[in-house]
């Protein structure tokens, strides 16, 4: 076995490894169908590594010679559907085919040129080029990118242009008299190593983008509440910190809130009359919170709201239209209006945090007191807002 074989067995063994775990991550990935397509792509290329062995050790080369340059060519065509769909950039399958097609009897016409001349190397390797480049700009124009995809999409690129250095480097140092001759050059040697390199880097990042995306999924699936389908106590408070750790010092607000006389609804209606109540009430507050708030169901029946740029009294506001929509919830069982109390701090920084909290609880306390359904400030924010005349009860 020399050394060239060598490689070909790696890169076919590579690329099956490949195509097989892209099917697995399938069954677990959003991008299911991309995924699918990488895993054809990769199937489809291993094949070139088997028709290139052939090429050099049966009697009839250029039916291999052929298969070999369409099926890296179709693997490589597969990728970059797979990649249009992660990326949002389909491909127009007519395009596609002709241009396969086309490149094809391209590299049937030029089989008899000479090897190494400028014409036919870089006839032969500009598809592959052509292909890879059109992925990476496919990539690096992706809008919503992340360091994964700049670096795939850089690898692309490098990728396509390896592919016109070979070309020059089969001008240069020549690939072989013939195609059953290319097998014992140098030239191979380089090209399917390098090859097997960027075989593997390429499956890995795109490997590596899928599995972000499926932890980033998981993530906020264990953020997020089944039943209010707003952010549970650990996403809310993840929100929030992010917020105000990426934020210069603000005015914001923090309510806090909880349905009031819960038990009794769940005793009188029966407990899945509760669920839908909580349910409703999550949908009421999706609906009618600004795109910026996070929203946390972060106990049974109690709630959070964090309003960013919000000074206290346009979140008191926002506190008194919501008491009034929760009065008014739909699809619910006739004579049940549903109540809830609520308390308000503002939060200028994450520092003080914690104490914003305690203050809106101290005010949702108040409210309670105060006989439910009402909206209450902190201590402080009741005396500046009386003073301003700003009313904040019911
Ligand atoms: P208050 O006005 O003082 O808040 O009275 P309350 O009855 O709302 O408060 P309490 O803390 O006494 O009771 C809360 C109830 O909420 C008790 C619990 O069974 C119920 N609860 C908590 N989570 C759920 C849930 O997911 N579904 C239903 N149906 N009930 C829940
Ligand atoms: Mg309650
Ligand atoms: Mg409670």
């Amino acid at each position: 076995m020399n050394g060239v074989t060598f490689f070909l067995g790696v890169n076919f063994v590579v690329a099956v490894c490949f195509s097989a775990v892209f099917t697995v991550v399938a069954t677990r990935s959003r991008s299911r169908r991309a995924a699918l397509w990488l895993a054809a792509g990769f199937g489809i290329a291993s094949l070139s590594a088997l028709c290139e062995l052939l090429v050099a050790y049966t009697a009839t080369p250029k039916i291999w010679a052929l298969g070999a340059f369409a099926t890296v060519l179709i693997g490589m065509m597969l990728l970059r559907v797979g990649m249009g769909h992660l990326y949002g950039r389909r491909l127009d399958k007519r395009i596609a085919a002709f241009f396969v097609g086309a490149s094809i009897v391209l590299s049937y016409v030029i089989y008899d040129l000479p090897r190494g001349t400028p014409l036919q190397a870089f006839s032969y390797q500009s598809p592959f080029a052509i292909v890879l480049l059109d992925s990476a700009f496919v990539v690096l124009s992706f809008r919503g990118r992340q360091m994964i995809d700049r670096f795939l999409g850089v690898l692309m690129l490098f990728t396509g242009l390896h592919f016109l250095a070979k070309a020059g480097l089969a001008v240069w140092v020549g690939a072989g008299s013939g195609a059953k001759d290319y097998i014992h050059t140098n030239y191979a040697l380089i090209s399917q190593s390098t090859t097997a390199i960027l075989v593997v880097a390429v499956g890995l990042t795109l490997l590596a983008a899928l599995v972000l995306e499926i932890m980033a999924d998981q993530r906020s699936e264990s953020e997020r509440d089944t039943l209010s389908t707003i952010a549970n106590r650990r996403g809310f408070n993840r929100q929030v910190q992010a917020f105000l750790g990426a934020a210069s010092h603000g005015q914001h607000a923090v309510i806090l809130c909880d349905l009031d006389h819960f038990k009794r609804i769940n005793d009188t209606y029966g407990h899945h009359v509760g669920d839908m109540v909580i349910q409703s009430f999550g949908q009421l507050m999706n609906d009618s919170a600004p795109k910026r708030a996070a929203l946390g169901r972060i106990g049974g029946e109690e709630f959070a709201i964090f309003l960013p740029d919000t000074d206290i009294s346009a979140a008191a506001l926002f506190a008194q239209a919501l008491r009034a929509a929760t009065m008014t919830l739909p699809d619910l069982p006739d004579g049940l209006i549903v109540t809830a109390s609520f308390g308000i701090s503002p939060v200028t920084s994450a520092a003080g945090l914690v104490d914003s909290y305690r203050q809106a609880d101290l005010a949702l306390y108040a409210a309670k007191n105060a006989g439910r359904n009402q909206v209450r400030l902190t201590a402080l924010n009741e005396a500046e807002a009386s003073d301003k005349h700003v009313d904040t009860r019911v």
